[in-house]
């Protein structure tokens, strides 16, 4: 075998199909077992993921703790071994949350990743099934089609207008046209035009193939000894947020170096100055914000997955809940995608189905003929071939519902497809929007049948159908043709016509040229209900801020008679052919794009320029596809939605897969987007609200020359175990009411906004000051400082622990929702509280911490401060929900 195994493309199919022992029928169900249990899966070695060991000792690397690990060591060194243990369990606490966070993050993530299997669809037993592209083995007849990724190396045996793009294997980036003759044995790999390679894509057309080499041995396989996992890009938040931090880190260094000599030059002990500028660090440095922001988007996935929609990257999360526009399609997305033909209209009438079929009169028909062009020019299937009667039919929806209705008229469909062998064909393509085949009639005749959109079967006709005799197809009868057209349109039907011509047999294919002169037979109307909860989505979406517009390939009736059912109406110049969009440039394009709704007889490429006209208008725009050409559109645009019926192409060029095909879904995920972001948002404000706190109490100390308010070990138990544990709850936020009734967040509008600069300034200032009268005043009775220490420790835990509550919502105040709505924040703050009462009793903890007895009235002192705290957090707050509404609205679209 080895020898061959590189000159397949030498061969004749036959000769392989010998030599694989295989059949066009594809292998049997368990010779396919055996082979796979021979030869192993179809898949390249992957590199290993993270594993928990190195999530592990990846937390040991930031600055934080190697400036922890240095404090500790120093610790040792003069001999003070609680401030050592204290370090310690402060480094162990902080892997250790670092470490489960990030941990949860990667592995949702991978389960995410596992989810877009490549899937094949291959011949087996006769049957064409789809399989999980692993499971293919040499010697599997597949079926390829445009938009599908290649699932393994193979020989071409029937090639409809197939391309494909090796760029992935060679760098070619043109589509190369597919043959099935034997190439000579020299060939060069990027010239063996009868084979098709792994992970190379099918641009065009349809093929059938024999898979000669699968997994490590593919050529993709034997150059890439390993596929190595493409790095998560860090997304644009991230990048922001890990600049802030970086800035922050920077800043904090500076300043805790610098408290460090005022300190010891204002005569504080050094060792203990060293460990403040420390613990302060520890503080404000927000390492723990970035990585609870992974958690955020990660969690964010997930349940966005459960509502249905594969987000394939952390960007994605993000930025879906500024999505301001969503292009969307019509057919699956807004309507149910189960079609069915209600109407099949000759020239001379119409036939109501499936009510009007009355035995032989029907059989002979124009209504027939029609029926029968549209079965056969078709490439929809019985699941089970055996049970014609019952079996489910698979294949594109439209093309399911005209070979349902011939079925249903009793058309005998297995003995049509044996004596109408289909011989060539020109597949349908949303650009062209007609398909075409050419079949064997008689021993001297074939057939070319055609169906698609009526403006363009009607181009390729010169005659017509009535009651079986064919008439020259005038201006007056086009006329007519069209009228009916645009009353089956206005019904909101999606329209097909059918028409057929004699060919000579000796022509040697099929191509375009040979449409011409053909007999239009028949329109045929098909009906796609609208989904239940289309017009309830649309509205939500404008409730939403977010402007809805329709992007079809169908005719623009039947697009604005769909959309007039969902919700959204027609005026007299909101709707549009895509036609004129050639006619117009960039700049004129911009200028109309925001008063149309409804785009029809759409094809791939003004699906780009409809993004980009919405994108120059300051959108943030979501666009749907599923075929191959969709791939530029979905890429340029913001938010790429591929439908989970799309092809392979579509789904990798997306950020979204909508695993059931609804708009609703997209909606959804929209929604999670908000809250993610929302969850972002108060993270931040609660991590940095605390650090700068803490920042300019002990700065502030050190200008008035008092005693240090907090020692070092005190600081890091608050950071570690009271604000750590909140912090860790609101990655969990459920989400406030009104997400979806406010407009989008401006793509400019940055993660930090003045209102959250105010609050962490303020929730900073406010607790300083509460913190210093009360120091300075207990000093000023007479208490020891251990005492007044041991009160502010107390109140600056207990106090975050409040006014966390007050996190939950930076657009509300706290009354107008019910605070403790989050679980598991609840349980984070008892614990935390319960902790923090552990530290301050139990006499270990005392004694380690420096602390002492807290007297009753004490303790109501420090209440006091956590409820004046959220208070003016919440009286701050409804100053920017007046200045707010004064400046509504904001919506730009
Ligand atoms: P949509 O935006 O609804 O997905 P398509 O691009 O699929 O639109 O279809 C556009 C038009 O192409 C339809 O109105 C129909 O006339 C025609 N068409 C759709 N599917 C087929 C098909 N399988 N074969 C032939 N013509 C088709
Ligand atoms: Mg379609």
């Amino acid at each position: 075998m080895a020898k061959i195994r590189n000159n397949w493309h030498a061969c004749p199919a036959k000769e392989i199909l010998n030599m694989l022992r295989t059949q066009k029928s594809g292998l049997a169900k368990d010779d396919a077992a055996h082979r796979l249990e021979r030869c192993g899966f179809n898949e390249l070695p992957r590199e290993k993921g993270l594993s928990g060991l190195k999530v592990f000792l990846a937390q040991f690397k930031g600055p934080l703790i190697i400036i922890l690990l240095v404090a500790a060591g120093i610790s040792l060194v003069i001999r003070e071994f609680v401030d050592f243990g204290v370090i310690i369990a402060a480094v162990f606490l902080n892997t250790v949350i670092g470490f489960v966070q990030e941990y949860k993050a990667n592995k949702s993530l991978k389960r995410l990743k596992e989810m877009i299997e490549p899937q094949a669809t291959v011949r087996r037993d006769g049957r064409e099934i789809i399989i999980p592209s692993r499971e293919v083995v040499a010697g599997d007849i597949l079926i390829l089609e445009a938009g599908a990724r290649i699932p393994a190396d193979c020989r071409l045996i029937e090639a409809y207008d197939f391309s494909t793009n090796e760029a992935a294997l060679t760098g070619e980036s043109l589509p190369i046209n597919k043959i099935i003759t034997p190439l000579s044995a020299g060939t060069l790999l990027a010239e063996r035009r009868n084979m098709a390679y792994l992970s190379t894509v099918a641009v065009r057309g349809r093929a059938v193939a024999v898979a000669v080499a699968t997994g490590r041995e593919t050529e993709l396989g034997r150059i890439a000894k390993m596929i190595s996992e493409i790095p998560e890009e860090p997304t644009p938040l991230q990048v922001q947020l890990s600049f802030l931090g970086k800035s922050l880190g920077g800043i904090v260094s500076i300043i805790s170096l610098l408290i460090f000599i005022f300190g010891v030059i204002l005569g504080q002990p050094w060792f203990g100055m060293l460990l403040t500028s420390v613990a302060l660090s520890v503080a404000a440095i927000p390492e723990g914000l970035l990585v609870a922001m992974t958690v955020v988007l990660a969690i964010g996935m997930q349940s966005i997955l459960k509502k249905q929609a594969l987000t394939r990257r952390l960007i994605t999360a993000e930025t879906l809940g500024s999505v301001s526009v969503i292009c969307s399609d019509k057919t699956g997305t807004l309507t149910l995608g189960v079609m069915q033909v209600t109407t099949v209209e000759t020239y001379k009438g119409a036939l109501e189905l499936p009510s009007e079929i009355e035995g032989n009169m029907f059989a002979k028909s124009d209504h027939a003929i029609a029926l029968k062009i549209v079965l056969l020019c078709n490439d929809a299937h019985f699941e089970n071939p055996d049970q014609p009667v019952t079996s489910t039919i698979i294949g594109d929806p439209t093309e399911v519902a005209l070979f349902r209705a011939a079925r249903e008229s009793g058309l005998d469909i297995h003995e049509l497809a044996r004596s109408y062998v289909r011989k060539f064909e020109l597949p349908f393509d949303a650009g062209k929007r007609y398909m075409a085949t050419r079949h064997e009639f008689k021993k001297d005749a074939d057939v070319i049948y055609v169906k698609g959109a009526p403006e363009q079967v009607l181009s390729f006709c010169s005659y017509y159908l009535a009651d079986g005799e064919i008439h020259h197809l005038g201006k007056d009868e086009r006329d007519k043709i069209h009228k009916d057209v645009l009353r089956l349109a206005g019904k909101g039907l999606r329209i097909l016509a059918a028409a057929y011509r004699r060919h000579d047999p000796e022509d040697p294919d099929l191509g375009e040229n040979d449409l011409k002169e053909m007999v239009f037979t028949a329109l045929v109307g098909l009906q796609d209900p609208v989904r239940p909860e289309a017009r309830e989505t649309i509205r939500l979406c404008r409730e939403a801020g977010i402007r809805p517009v329709i992007v079809t390939g169908d005719h623009i009736l039947t697009a604005t008679a769909v959309a007039e059912q969902v919700g959204i109406e027609i005026k007299h110049d909101n709707a549009m052919n895509g036609a004129e969009i050639d006619r117009m440039n960039d700049r004129e394009l911009a200028k109309v794009i925001k008063r149309v709704d409804i785009f029809a007889r759409v094809e791939p490429q003004h699906k780009v320029r409809i993004v980009d006209a919405w994108q120059a208008a300051g959108a943030v725009v979501a666009m749907t596809g599923d075929g191959v050409n969709d791939a530029p559109a979905l890429k340029s645009a913001d938010v790429g939605v591929a439908l989970g019926s799309g092809t392979d192409v579509a789904k990798e060029n997306s950020d979204l897969v909508l695993l059931d095909d609804n708009y609703r879904t997209i909606v959804n995920a929209v929604h999670r987007g908000r809250i993610i972001f929302d969850n972002i948002r108060k993270i931040i404000v609660y991590h940095l609200a605390d650090s700068f706190g803490e920042m300019i109490l002990i700065v502030g100390s050190l200008i008035f020359r008092l005693p240090l308010p907090l020692l070092p070990a005190q600081i890091l138990w608050i950071n570690l175990i009271t604000d750590g544990l909140p912090s860790f709850a609101l990655t969990v936020e459920p989400g406030e009411k009104d997400v979806m009734r406010i407009p989008p967040r401006p793509r400019t509008e940055p993660v930090m906004n003045r209102e959250m600069k105010l609050l962490i300034f303020l929730v900073g200032i406010l607790t300083d000051i509460g913190l210093f009268l009360l120091f300075i005043y207990m000093l000023n009775i007479g208490k020891e400082v251990d005492y007044a220490r041991t009160i502010v420790f107390a109140a600056l835990g207990v106090d975050s622990l409040f006014y966390v509550f007050s996190c939950r919502s930076l657009r509300h105040t706290i009354f107008t929702f019910n605070p403790f709505s989050n679980r598991f924040l609840l349980a984070a703050v008892v614990g935390g509280l319960a902790l923090q009462l552990v530290a301050l009793y139990v006499p270990f903890f005392q004694n380690l911490f420096g602390l002492q007895v807290l007297y009753f009235k004490d303790w109501l002192l420090v209440l006091a401060i956590g409820v004046i705290e959220i208070l003016a957090i919440e009286i701050t707050k409804l100053f920017f929900i007046a200045a707010r509404k004064r400046k509504q609205p904001a919506c730009a679209i």
